[in-house]
């Protein structure tokens, strides 16, 4: 006698994923369907599931006006990466993340609307500028020096506009390794 399949009392290390992705917002369920090539229902029906199992699914208010950034893991998440360094492209911080385009833009655009950061933040389209903007501000180059590295014939121009833009272009230099006395008279060679 064939007893059927057997019920699992537990749902896979898959659909635990499922969970913690969503109740985390890191994914919407139309995101979580494209990252596991899945229908949108069978996520339905795994999050359903998981519930009936004991899990909790966090209801997600993507759609409402407030939103609570301390309490949500994405815009910590992206809050902390900007502090580090405003120089990044959209894409670079999408990968950072490790979610979808549209999920980083909603909570880019409520950490800008508030004010959170900077408006310019991962905005740049390009890797190639943003790699030469971050050469200016953080390695003691010149900016003819910068521009020749990564090709830019007017860097001086490029640099003038992204700063009207508001990009803040303040050079840091990353001199940790030098000691302290031998730093000032590398600025002074620098300037
Ligand atoms: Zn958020």
């Amino acid at each position: 006698m064939s007893r059927g399949r057997k019920l699992s009392k537990d749902i896979s290390y898959r659909d635990k994923k499922i969970v913690e992705r969503y109740n985390s917002a890191l994914d919407t369920m139309p995101s979580l369907a494209k990252r596991y090539g899945i229908s949108k229902q069978r996520i339905h029906e795994i999050l359903k599931r998981a519930k009936t199992l004991g899990y909790v699914i966090k209801k997600q208010n993507l759609s409402k006006r407030y939103h609570d950034f301390h309490q949500c893991e994405v815009c910590k998440k992206i809050l902390k990466i900007a502090q580090k360094d405003e120089l990044m492209t959209k894409s670079e911080l999408t990968q950072m993340l490790n979610i979808d385009v549209g999920i980083c833009n909603w909570h880019l655009d409520r950490l800008k609307g508030s004010g959170f950061i900077s408006k310019k933040f991962a905005t740049i389209r390009s890797d190639r500028l943003v790699k030469a903007l971050r050469c200016y501000k953080y390695d003691s180059l010149s900016p003819a020096a910068v521009g020749r590295k990564f090709g830019y014939k007017n860097f001086y121009s490029i640099l003038s506009y992204q700063n009207k833009k508001g990009i803040n272009l303040e050079r840091i230099f990353r001199l940790q390794t030098v000691p302290e006395l031998k730093r000032e008279e590398q600025m002074a060679i620098s300037n």
